[in-house]
Parts: structure tokens; sequence; C-alpha cells
């Protein structure tokens, strides 16, 4: 009795659509899968090819096929891995210029500044002779060849030398 009733049901046509729709929503759903690694896996994997067995890995095995991608995923975003990079790049390029700042008041100077124009502290000498900025450990001056004397302590730094001697000459 009951099996005959179960019987006609099961061939009943609305057995039927009851099946199709069932199907439908699980190819929907695994589908669903699909584009959730797809779009995950390509913000995390930069080989089209990886991200490629990723998406395999969904359609072998579906429904679970994700959880299987979460634990092999790369943990990081390629968005977030590039900006790093970048940022330490940037640093090892600030390195390289010499970043030069006043010792002072931290202010970002010249390299052929003599003063810190923000804190007015004293950063290189003149040369006497052409008056270029000169590195503390020059022996000589690089654009006129003028010798330069050992800074003696305690004196004021050079500035207005050259008038003087202009004016002794
Ligand atoms: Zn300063
Ligand atoms: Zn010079």
């Amino acid at each position: 009795m009951i099996a005959t009733s179960a019987h006609a049901f099961f061939s009943s046509g609305t057995w039927l659509v009851i099946r199709n729709l069932l199907l439908f929503f699980a190819a929907v759903i695994w589908f669903a899968t699909l584009y959730w690694i797809y779009k995950d896996a390509k913000r995390r994997i930069e080989d089209p090819w990886v991200v490629g067995v990723a998406v395999a890995v969904g359609v072998i095995v579906p429904y679970f096929g994700p959880f299987i991608y979460m634990l092999f995923r790369p943990p990081e975003y390629l968005e977030d891995v590039r900006e790093r990079e970048l940022e330490i790049k940037a640093i090892e390029e600030r390195i390289a210029a010499g970043d030069h700042r006043c010792p002072v008041c931290h202010a970002e100077v010249d390299s052929g500044y003599l003063v810190c124009p923000v804190c007015t502290t004293k950063l290189k000498h003149a040369c006497l002779s052409c008056g270029a900025p000169l590195e503390p450990i020059w022996q000589v001056c690089p654009y006129c060849e003028t010798p330069i004397e050992p800074a003696v302590p305690g004196t004021p730094p050079a500035l207005g030398t050259r008038r003087a001697r202009r004016s002794i000459r």
C-alpha cells in the first residue's frame, strides 16, 4: 500500500519538478562556491595557473572544495604584499639617497645647504674661496682646489669670509 503510493508519488510530475529544482539549486550553490574560490584566489595568487588549480579543486570536490582551498591559500592579499614591498623600497631609496635632515629640528635639508632654513643651525662650512658647501671630511675644496684649513674649535662659522678676504686683497 505504502510502496505503491510512494511509487505513484515518485513517478508523478510533482516529484519531477521538486527533483529538478533541487538539482538546480545544488548546481547554483556549486557554481557559487567555484566563483568564490576564483574571486578569492585571484586576490591572493598571482599565477593564473595556480588560480585555475584552486578552482579545479572546487570542481573536483563539490561543496567541500572551498574548505580545502582555505587550508592552502596564501594568508595575504596580493595588494597588501605589493603595498608592503613599495614601502620597503621607499625606505631603502631614502636611505640610499642619503636622508639629509637638520640634526637640531629634523627638517628636511638639501645637501648643499650651509644653514638649516628652519632653525638657522649651521650645517656646513662654505669654501673660503668659492663659497661651495664643504663636507666635514674634505681636505680640499673639490670645486676650486682651495685647501681647507682644519676647523678650529670655538671659532665662529666662516660666514662672510669671502667678503673679508676680498677687502684684504
Ligand atoms: Zn634645523
Ligand atoms: Zn672652493
